[in-house]
């Protein structure tokens, strides 16, 4: 298959612009477009086929369920029953927006788009080309992220062309993803709301307009191994990974960059390709491998936005061993600490 590919600016978008990419989701086709998140990959939430074709584009494994994107909030009521209070609440304060809510799915919703499960994952997104598209379509559009399973999330059209070229209809160039990590995902199908996935809307951002939230024990487990399965079933899988091993290293800044340099020098001397992921502040710090700088450890949101991209910098490099600092747990940087450690595979060096 030709994937045709467009490029489109968020500030100048004209009537007609969508026009090729919402006959193709109408038509059942697959569509990649950008969103404020990550870039995504769109068919037709409730046409079977369509929805089948995004797990074979993607190599998904079918258990793990797509969200639905809606263009406006009442179109929840299409898609959910039962649904509660809490959801119009989070709902009027972060949609549009990186926030996904689970609710209990009407029968419309297949049960191919929900990999089985009697809930749907609703998001209505910010970014005006993915919000002018699903409203041209006038379809809901499921759109997991536009990459290949167990790969890195695409934040730049690039690498939705490396990884989908030649299996989908379209890819819509749009630019940088702008937060650059996928949406929080909250449960509101039980009687406590659950965050399933941290993102760039926090627990307390959230608690301050539901009040009291559960977290899925799982998020910031460190050994999975031994622990409950994940409640949303894509966070089971090993995702996010670089090709090359990541090992996140943890501890004091100073014997953090002592313990990577030292590291990276050993694999060097035995022939390898290394890596090793930076801040702005500890770049000038590292003496040996590649050196990349993923953003400014004074703004969390500019780690995020990096986080991905780096990853398949390093890619691109064959970097065989790559070595990262950590980052602090709470706020946004929960959401990135628990990509980064299941791009590690949980691989953490605790510096003392
Ligand atoms: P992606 O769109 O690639 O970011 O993946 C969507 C994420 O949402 C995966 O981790 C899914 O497991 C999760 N998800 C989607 N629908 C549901 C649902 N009904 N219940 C729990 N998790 C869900
Ligand atoms: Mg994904």
């Amino acid at each position: 298959m030709k994937t045709k590919v467009i490029k489109l600016n968020t500030e100048e978008l004209k009537a007609g612009d969508l026009v090729q990419a919402a006959e193709i989701l109408q038509s059942g086709g697959l569509v990649a477009f950008p969103t404020e998140t990550v870039y995504g990959l769109g068919a037709n939430a409730l046409n079977e086929e369509a929805a089948h074709k995004i797990y074979e584009a993607k190599g998904r494994p079918s258990d793990n369920p797509l969200i639905v994107h809606i263009a406006q909030v009442q179109d929840i009521e299409t898609l959910a029953i039962d649904i509660p209070e809490k959801a119009y609440q989070l709902a009027d304060v972060f949609w549009p927006g990186p926030l996904t809510i689970i609710l209990k799915k009407k029968d419309c919703v297949p049960y191919s788009t929900t990999g089985g499960l009697d809930t749907v994952a609703i998001r209505l997104p910010a970014n005006q080309i993915a919000r002018n598209l699903i409203a041209e379509a006038g379809v809901f559009v499921a759109a997991p992220s536009a990459n290949i399973s167990g790969k890195p999330s695409p934040t730049k059209a690039e690498h939705v062309i490396k990884d989908m070229s030649g299996k989908i209809d379209m890819i819509i160039d749009g630019g940088m993803a702008t937060l650059g990590l996928e949406s929080t995902i909250i449960d509101l199908s039980g009687e406590t709301p659950m965050i399933l996935r941290p993102g760039c809307i926090t627990r307390v951002m959230l608690e301050n307009v539901i009040g009291l939230i559960d977290l899925d024990p799982t998020i910031l487990e460190k050994n999975p191994d031994k622990n409950a399965t994940p409640k949303a079933p894509g966070m089971k899988y090993r995702h996010y990974a670089p090709e090359g091993t990541l090992t996140i290293y943890e501890g004091d800044t100073k014997l953090v960059i002592e313990a990577i340099n030292q590291k990276t020098k050993e694999k060097l001397e035995s022939g390898y390709r290394v890596g090793v992921i930076a801040t702005d502040e500890t770049q000038a710090f590292y003496h040996y491998g590649i050196v990349k700088a993923i953003g400014s450890r004074k703004d969390e949101a500019s780690i995020a936005a990096g986080l991905y991209g780096i990853l398949r910098e390093f890619d691109e490099l064959h970097t065989e061993y790559i070595y990262t600092e950590s980052f602090a747990d709470n706020s946004l940087g929960q959401a990135i600490m628990n990509r980064l450690l299941k791009a590690a595979g949980y691989h953490i060096v605790k510096v003392t």
